[in-house]
């Protein structure tokens, strides 16, 4: 692969509440410009994964108690999420995570609160890529379908202008054509913007269809890795994770 990768999962293990091993030295690499796609079923620890990134396992007593996680050359293992999100990390929560008591222009509003409100054109971007939602901004946002929330939810993440946006479940929830929209939408972002997304997913198919790389967890083990295609066409994928959607 060449050049570096943006972020570079080096081995980690996590533990929550001092005690409970759940990821078991992951290692995962997601280059510049790539959309990578972490898979496995319930359990497997791709939340665990995610929350590892984003700084975000101390509000559940957890902690990464090996390994590092390199971002841009930085080692921001133990950075505070704001930091990180300063840096260029950005977590996109599942749709209905929004705040529901908030328009959606508003929502858009707080997703860039580190930096002052945003500008101009950070709403410019935002609604150019989901139209829908300029139709609907002095919405209030719980109203909004499970679709609609979720669109919110990831303009609200692209505020904070991050160089990796990363996807916790964007299908969670949805019917398959939404399910099909949402993923059409990432694919544009990373294609038109040259954003780089880490997503995870339960639903293997639809997420290979985008990706350029996957990785599939067990355990809290990577146990297969290739291009989507490779994984596509892997026996034990296909019997495991693609009899589904
Ligand atoms: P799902 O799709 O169901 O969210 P996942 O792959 O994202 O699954 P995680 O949510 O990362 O998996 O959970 C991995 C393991 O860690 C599970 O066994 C879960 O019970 C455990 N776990 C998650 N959060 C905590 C916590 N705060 N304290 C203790 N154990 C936890």
């Amino acid at each position: 692969q060449g050049s570096p990768a943006l972020l570079d999962i080096r081995g980690i293990e996590v533990i929550y509440d001092e005690v409970i091993l759940v990821l078991r030295g992951l290692s995962l690499a997601v280059p510049e410009g790539k959309v990578v796609a972490l898979l496995g079923s319930n359990g497997a620890g791709k939340s665990t994964t995610l929350k590892a990134v984003s700084g975000l396992l101390s509000t559940e007593r957890g902690e990464v108690s090996d390994g590092s996680i390199v971002f841009d050359g930085k080692n921001i293992t133990h950075f505070d999420p704001a930091r990180r999100v300063r840096a260029g990390l950005s977590l996109c929560m599942e749709g209905r995570h929004v705040f529901e008591h908030l328009t959606v222009h508003e929502n858009l509003v707080a997703g860039a609160y580190g930096r002052r409100g945003g500008n101009a054109e950070d709403f410019d971007l935002v609604y150019s890529f989901f139209p829908k939602l300029a139709d609907l901004r002095t919405r209030v946002a719980g109203y909004l379908s499970g679709g609609e929330q979720q669109m919110l939810a990831i303009g609200r993440a692209l505020m904070a202008r991050p160089r990796l946006l990363m996807l916790d479940e964007p299908s969670l929830g949805l019917a398959p054509l939404l399910v099909q929209e949402i993923f059409g939408y990432i694919r544009n972002l990373n294609q038109e913007t040259g954003l780089t997304v880490l997503v995870i997913e339960q639903n293997a198919r639809r997420a290979l269809e985008i990706a350029d790389h996957g990785y599939i967890l067990e355990q809290g083990r990577i146990v297969i890795d290739g291009t989507a295609a490779e994984l596509s066409e892997n026996p034990d994928v296909k019997e495991f994770y693609l009899g589904m959607g």
